[in-house]
């Protein structure tokens, strides 16, 4: 079930404010009724009209794009910074990324108009991994190492298990580079495990998602998933 307007905007058929002004107008039809009702829910089997026309639904596309940092992993931004749609002026369909990424992290992000495959994606039933190469201040120990891959305390919950790899180590710079993987997407996540075990974050990338990754691409380019792709994450 979605929010009315959110389908409306979902299928093309108007901005998500449209949406809501015509639902308030009583321009929208749900099975035959007039709804006027913002929050009201539908489903798929719901027929629903706007202007007396059905929507119909968008060819759905699947995008995998390299998320530079200094982006917001949003549709629009209310103090107009970039955006990752941004990177998509072609697409006519209302794309928006799966999950999010902070605006400082780069890496691998999924755009698509697909609702249901966005929601199975995020689903945290799902566990899909996610690949992060993170540089730390400092050297983290094997204790702190064990720590994050058992799970740490954090404000809203101890952390499911982790794996981590250190890729490398520069003593005299008190820094490192170290490899993460967990398949939960609490905000911040990454960002606050380090910090948890007094590593500070100075940079970070996210290079997989599930088996994708940004082979072939730089910042601020995409692809299209392949059907196969597509069909393997679900
Ligand atoms: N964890 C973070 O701290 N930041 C991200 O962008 C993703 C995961």
């Amino acid at each position: 079930m979605e929010r009315l307007q959110k389908v409306i905007a979902h299928a093309g058929a108007a901005s998500r404010r449209k949406a809501e002004e015509l639902i308030i107008e009583g321009k929208v039809k749900v099975n035959g009724k007039v709804v006027k009702e913002l929050g009201t829910k539908v489903s798929s089997s719901d027929r629903v009209e706007v202007n007396g026309i059905p929507l119909e639904s968008e060819e759905k596309v699947y995008f995998l794009f390299y998320k530079p940092r200094g982006v917001i992993s949003a549709v629009s931004d209310d103090k107009d910074r970039k955006v990752v749609t941004d990177y998509f002026p072609l697409i006519k369909q209302r794309i928006y990324p799966i999950g999010r990424l902070d605006y400082d992290t780069s890496g691998i992000l999924l755009l698509t108009n697909d609702g249901d495959f966005a929601n199975l994606l995020m689903h945290p039933r799902y566990e899909i991994d996610k690949t992060y190469v993170a540089r730390l201040q400092g050297i983290p120990t094997k204790q702190s190492l064990r720590q994050l891959e058992k799970g740490v305390k954090l404000e809203d919950g101890v952390t499911a298990p982790a794996k981590t790899k250190v890729l490398s180590a520069e003593k005299q710079k008190q820094r490192s580079i170290v490899e993460i993987t967990i398949h939960e997407g609490k905000n911040r996540q990454v960002r606050r495990m380090f910090e948890a075990v007094g590593h500070p974050v100075q940079k970070l990338k996210r290079e997989r998602f599930a088996f994708l990754t940004l082979n072939g691409l730089n910042a601020g380019e995409s692809r299209e998933l392949t059907p196969h792709e597509v069909k393997q994450l679900r």
